[in-house]
């Protein structure tokens, strides 16, 4: 199906998993519905179908908006490791990606296996690579895994939660969607996955908070540059007047790019020391490329993201005079 789930990558596969008494699984900081969700569906797989005793592992802690992702028959831990005799990182490209878990994992003697869709994977610190970024999420890859390991479908908490990656990935359909995306939706809903139901848990469960926040941001906080770009700045006064939480501003950075001429849209949000930086871009601009070059960032070539840290980034610039450069020269 996909040039890296090859007959040899998953005899590996299989021969690395019969060897392993407990299988660690790890995703991404700040993880979304696609980390969680494909975490959690190959966690199960390996739990329930194949006896293994798992651990799930994140950096940090999921947003409320997405407690329904996760599956209350598993272990999770936020921001600490447990020693395993397999690690399997998933849905993002290097271990650097875990933070606070990253050291520890990487310097792990277990052997490490990625399943990721992100450009630039750190092939030479992994025994076995699952990347492809002709792929939506890091959910459908693990779908397509678990078929070529023999799973029959049958398990529908394993198929809502990789429905549930897929479709946060995609924004419902929205991008990164190949043909095999709707292959595979239609093979887990038919096998009775229920959709409707995974919709109104992701996008129709907000607070009233974000969608006034959403109209505050499109009204008042909005900057549109000549040329195709658009930012917003998301301050610490904003996020407290609004009482905003941790992932209640997912998706305010696609809402710029419904405008014609916007080709680049940014969202910076604000910390402690730093900014949280969301980049989306259409086709033929690079939002991957501006994550790199002016935010210590990476992503995907229309999905991006990455950190500025306005003490040491901002070359004596302003923070605004810096986000009209960095937006400018990446259009
Ligand atoms: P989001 O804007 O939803 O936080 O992130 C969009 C995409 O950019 C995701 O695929 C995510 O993996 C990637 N991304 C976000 N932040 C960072 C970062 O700090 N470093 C890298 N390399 N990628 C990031
Ligand atoms: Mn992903």
């Amino acid at each position: 199906m996909f040039g890296c789930i090859t007959s040899n990558n998953i005899a590996l596969l299989k021969e690395l998993l019969g060897k392993a008494r407990k299988v660690a699984l790890a995703g991404h900081v700040h993880p979304d519905g696609d980390a969680i969700g494909c975490v959690t569906a190959l966690a199960l797989y390996l739990q329930r179908e194949l006896g293994k005793e798992v651990v799930c592992m994140f950096p940090d802690a999921i947003p409320d908006s997405l407690e329904f992702a996760k599956n209350p028959s598993l272990k999770y831990l936020w921001g600490k490791t447990e020693d395993a005799d397999l690690i399997i990182l998933m849905d993002c490209n290097a271990f650097s990606r875990t933070e606070v878990l990253g050291e520890s994992l990487a310097a792990s003697k277990a052997p490490k296996v990625l399943i990721d869709h992100h450009l630039n994977p750190d092939e030479s610190s992994f025994n076995l690579v699952f990347s492809t970024p002709d792929i939506s999420s890091a959910s459908e890859l693990t779908f397509w895994i678990l078929k070529a390991l023999g799973w029959d479908l049958k398990d529908l908490e394993i198929g809502e939660a990789l429905l549930t990656g897929m479709t946060t990935d995609t924004n419902n359909f929205a991008n990164s969607v190949f043909p095999s995306t709707f292959t595979m939706a239609s093979e887990l809903i038919a096998a009775g996955v229920d959709r409707d139901v995974l919709l109104q848990k992701i996008y129709f469960s907000y607070r009233e908070n974000r969608v006034r926040l959403m109209g505050y941001m499109q009204n008042e906080g909005l900057t549109i540059l000549p040329g195709g770009a658009a930012y917003m700045i998301l301050t610490k006064e904003i996020q407290n007047r609004f009482d905003l939480k941790e992932g209640e501003s997912e998706g305010l950075v696609n809402v710029p790019l419904s405008i014609k001429e916007v080709r680049l849209s940014l969202l910076l949000k604000e910390y402690e020391d730093h900014f949280r930086v969301s980049l989306r871009s259409k086709k033929g601009t690079s939002a991957q490329q501006c994550a790199v070059k002016f935010f210590n960032g990476g992503g995907h070539e229309n999905a991006a993201g990455g950190r500025l840290y306005p003490a040491t980034d901002l070359g004596g610039k302003s923070l605004e005079e810096y986000v009209k450069i960095a937006l400018l020269e990446s259009l």
